[in-house]
């Protein structure tokens, strides 16, 4: 069926050498697996060796014939030429009929081939039931040669076909046949089944798997002479690298494809190349040049209407005019495209041709119909477990919400339709291996998030946003873009030279002009770099103006940028005769304005004056031009403005200028656009951080007030809380220092103890039942005074609870706190409260106090929250010996560790008797020590204020 390139090398250099029955039974080899990569020489080989045929006995004969028919066959079938196709295949047939005497296997392979062509030709016409049946009988056929390879590509074959169909159903049916792996399989089947693994890959949205399974393919059907089918594969590579948005790699397949076709003049596959390779001009914006190739693809693909190709140019088609806004054509392209995937029964045809239609009614403000084929698009989509489908149809959704008010789906997360609709294609795209999400589909989400005042999340998907486009919209891409439509309309234009000559002279000057086009275009792409390069649009402008300045003969240039409105353009760059002209406005519904009717046109204008001639709507103070070219700048849909050129002199633009100008306008759009949405960024940046700012301010705000108690404007317990650890591990951290080395004087008195006051107001309930509550809260706000009086700036001074305050003394020494407690003492009893009428009153406290560590000897002893307890011991002690008092519990030399805290809690009386502890007072007589404590409970349940 197929043979390698090695082969046929062996049997081309054996020939001139053998004569006879051998040189029959070569040329017929040659003859046969040339069909393709050299037809002409296969009819030439084939027209030498049919006189030989006569020596044959009849049945021989007849099965040489069918052979050297399906030679002819193919060719033709590949040319298009189906019913000729089709006549000689069918003849072929009939001969093997008459061919029963003949080698039973050879007859059936033969058999097989005529077959399978007629199973192409019929699909090519569109018929892929028919294309079906004739595959079946190929493959029965195949069978009874009992030639395994004929056996695998034709069912390999009917997988694909299938796939088409209904890859579910396809995979259940052929998955089985197949394997999963290929170990085994003779390389030329490993092709058609590696195929058929892609196709169906494909269909479900994996396309890294499709294309990995597709390359192997392509290197198969490239190395055995399967042309049409590398071309296939090829441009399918291309396709499922455009899914991906890969939109290089997918020139690159395209490349290939156009490469391998161009030289065979088959419609189909020239067809499909050009087709594929105006989609990703599309894709990248490229819009006219996408036009102008689609077009030439429909043309040669126009007398096989039938086939699947020319539905997925409709497809392209479709697309296209939905990108130029002409949504009556992309409408009537759909539609087809609907009739022409049932014709087919290949439902991947049917949810695009739906989202299409839904695209383009929902723009022709046929809302409803819009939404419920959108919605059918989907369901198809899912249905088909298609996920670009269904990225696709849920863009069109969110578009529909977009531009009218329509209800929304029933269950719904998001705050918005639009939303919904998005975040369902995001959610899709991400299970979509390799696949680049496309920066519009991010913009729309980006826009919407910011609409409902989620700057966050507008942002990130913003950034998103411009890291896809930078790789899907790569620079390199869309300037091989621009390059291999050049390339393909100088190799056209030389070929149509050839082709009719009595065209020559005006061919070559095209062929010519192309060629000086080629030329600038490379200088023009380094140009490109270097604009597009800019961030800021005042350095757009000046590269724009020495560029134009540099190819273009201008006394005139200038830059107009629409409004965010959309209302004026304003000229915001423009030089004439090396002058910079003041910056000046054009209402955009300026009919008589040039520059206005390029923008709301979209179109360049090119005007040329004669010499006697007056320059019309010439704007005051400049120079009568003779020659204006305006162009349109625009970057995808949008028109960010218009760009003018003029020169004093006559028919100064031909085809050449225009071309450069056309360039230069899309660099320049480009670069300005990426100067105002780095603007943009930035701006959201600086509001982002703006707000960041304000928020980390009503934090701090909001922070300090959870730290401070209210009335007094002290901290409260949770400051302590939160800070004391740090304190105390300062203090363990110096005491540690200073036991690991010999102990000096300085050490004794480093200031590393922390001392805990606790300090209550005397009855002070009293005064609340006295006085009311606003006189003891004017005297809780005095205490607070007395309290900053007497303690340090850095010592915590905290409102531990009611009229009972903690203070934290800290980097300083044991020895000083009953100096500070006595202070304290005598600043709350020497000197009377005012109360809020104005009555004084005299009040006292009690402070207890005790030092950390404990134990200097053992600094970890004790916890500090032991520490405060032992505080709260000396304050009751100071209580029930009389009020007005302080009184601390001090170590001793005797202090035993063991057991020391609950013996100091309990016993008391026991301790300071045995001298383990010592108690300093400023109270002269007895101290009381039993009695009930109350519970401070400060480690367990703590209370936070
Ligand atoms: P002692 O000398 O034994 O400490 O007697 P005391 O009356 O000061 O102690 P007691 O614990 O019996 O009463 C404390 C009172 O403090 C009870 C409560 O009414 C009052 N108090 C607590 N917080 C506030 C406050 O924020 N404002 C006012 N005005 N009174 C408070
Ligand atoms: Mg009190
Ligand atoms: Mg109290």
């Amino acid at each position: 069926m197929f043979a390698l390139d090695e082969e046929l090398a062996q049997w081309d250099s054996a020939l001139p050498e053998v004569q006879g029955s051998e040189r029959l039974a070569l040329g017929m080899a040659l003859a046969w697996h040339l069909r393709q990569r050299d037809p002409a020489r296969a009819q030439r080989l084939s027209a030498e060796i049919t006189p030989l045929l006569d020596t044959l006995p009849f049945a021989e004969a007849a099965l040489h014939r069918a052979r050297l028919l399906l030679t002819a066959a193919e060719p033709e079938w590949l040319r298009g030429e189906l019913d000729t196709a089709q006549y000689h295949a069918e003849q072929a047939l009939a001969l093997c009929d008459q061919a029963t005497a003949a080698a039973p296997a050879a007859v059936a392979a033969c058999r097989a081939d005529a077959c399978w062509i007629l199973a192409w030709v019929s699909n090519d016409r569109g018929a892929s039931a028919e294309g079906d049946r004739w595959l079946r009988q190929a493959a029965a056929a195949a069978r009874a040669a009992a030639d395994p390879v004929r056996i695998d590509v034709v069912d390999a074959a009917s997988g694909i076909c299938d796939a088409f169909g209904d890859w579910q159903t396809a995979q259940q049916r052929w998955n089985g046949r197949f394997g999963t792996d290929l170990i085994g399989a003779h390389p030329i089947a490993a092709g058609w089944i590696s195929d058929f693994f892609g196709t169906c890959a494909f269909q479900r949205s994996e396309y890294g798997r499709a294309i990995g399974h597709l390359m192997l393919s392509f290197e198969t059907a490239l190395a055995t002479g399967q042309i049409r089918r590398a071309i296939i594969v090829a441009t399918n590579i291309g396709n499922g690298f455009t899914s991906l948005n890969a939109h290089e790699a997918a020139l690159d397949w395209m490349q290939r494809g156009l490469d391998l076709a161009r030289p065979t003049g088959w419609p189909l596959s020239i067809g499909m190349c050009l087709m594929q390779t105006a989609e990703t001009l599309r894709q990248l914006g490229q819009r006219d040049a996408a036009q102008s190739l689609l077009r030439e693809a429909l043309n040669t693909l126009s007398p096989l209407s039938g086939s699947r190709a020319y539905a997925v140019a409709l497809e392209y088609q479709g697309d296209l005019a939905l990108d130029l806004g002409n949504h009556a054509a992309a409408l009537d392209s759909f539609t087809r495209l609907a009739a022409r995937g049932d014709a087919l029964c290949q439902n991947d045809f049917q949810s695009s041709a739906r989202r299409g239609q839904a695209h383009a009614l929902s723009h022709l403000s046929r809302a409803d119909e819009a939404l419920a084929a959108a919605q059918a698009a989907l369901a198809l989509a899912r249905d088909h477990g298609d996920a670009s489908g269904q990225i696709a149809a849920l863009n069109v959704l969110a578009d529909i919400h977009t531009r009218h008010q329509l209800p929304g789906p029933e269950l719904m997360m998001a705050p918005n339709p639009v939303l919904h609709y998005l975040q369902l294609a995001l959610e899709i795209a991400a299970t979509i291996e390799g696949y680049t999400v496309p920066g519009s589909l991010l913009d729309a989400a980006a826009r919407e998030y910011a609409a409902t005042g989620d700057y966050q999340r507008a942002y990130n998907i913003a950034l998103r946003a411009n890291a896809a486009r930078d790789q899907t919209h790569s620079k390199e891409a869309t300037n091989r873009a621009i390059a291999m439509q050049v390339q393909y309309q100088t190799e056209r234009a030389q070929t149509e030279g050839e082709h009719h000559r009595q065209l020559a002279a005006a061919e070559a000057q095209r062929a010519e002009v192309l060629q000086q086009t080629s030329a600038t275009l490379e200088h023009l792409s380094a140009i490109g770099q270097e604009i597009t390069a800019h961030l800021d649009a005042e350095a757009v402008f000046r590269a724009l103006d020495r560029h134009v300045h540099g190819l273009l003969d201008a006394t005139h240039f200038s830059i107009f940028l629409l409004d965010p409105g959309g209302e004026t353009l304003t000229c915001t760059f423009g030089i004439e005769a090396g002058n910079p002209l003041p910056p000046f406005q054009v209402p955009l519904d300026t009919s008589s304005a040039n520059s206005a009717r390029c923008v709301l046109e979209r179109r360049e204008i090119l005007i040329e004056l004669d010499e006697e001639g007056m320059t019309p709507n010439l704007i005051p103070g400049t120079l009568p031009t003779l020659t204006l070219l305006f162009a349109p700048l625009r970057v995808g849909e949008r028109v960010l403005g218009a760009m003018t050129v003029q020169s004093l002199l006559a028919n100064s633009y031909g085809e050449r200028e225009r071309l450069i100008f056309r360039t230069l306008c899309a660099y320049g759009a480009i670069a300005l656009d990426n100067a105002s949405a780095y603007r943009q960024v930035a701006a959201t940046q600086e509001q982002l951080l703006e707000k960041n700012l304000e928020l980390e301010q009503a934090y701090k705000a909001l922070e300090e007030v959870s730290l401070t108690d209210q009335l007094t404007g002290l901290r409260n317990r949770r400051f302590f809380l939160q800070n004391v650890d740090v304190d105390v591990a300062m203090s363990l951290r110096g005491y540690d220092t200073s036991l690991h080395r010999e102990l000096t004087e300085c050490d004794l008195q480093a200031p590393n103890d922390l001392v805990f006051f606790m300090v209550d107001l005397d009855h002070f309930k009293e005064v609340n039942d006295r006085y009311g509550h606003a006189a003891g809260d004017s005297i809780l706000v005095q205490m607070q005074e007395r309290l900053r009086e007497v303690f340090r700036e850095s010592d915590y001074v905290i409102r531990w609870g009611g009229e009972e305050f903690l203070v934290l003394a800290r980097a300083t020494h044991r020895d000083e706190a009953a100096g500070v407690a006595e202070r304290m003492r005598r600043a709350v009893a020497e000197r009377d409260f005012v109360l809020p009428d104005g009555m004084s009153l005299s009040k006292t406290c009690s402070i207890g106090f005790a030092c950390f560590p404990f134990l200097p000897d053992q600094p970890r002893l004790l916890s500090w929250s032991q520490v405060v307890e032992l505080a709260d011991q000396g304050l009751y002690i100071a209580k029930r010996s009389g009020r007005n008092a302080w009184a601390a519990l001090y170590s001793t030399a005797a202090t035993r560790a063991e057991g020391v805290f609950p013996r100091l809690m309990q016993q008391l009386d026991q301790a300071v008797a045995d001298g383990e502890v010592r108690l300093v007072s400023n109270l002269t007589g007895p101290l009381a020590l039993g009695g009930e404590r109350r519970r401070i409970g400060l480690s367990s349940d703590l209370e936070l204020g």
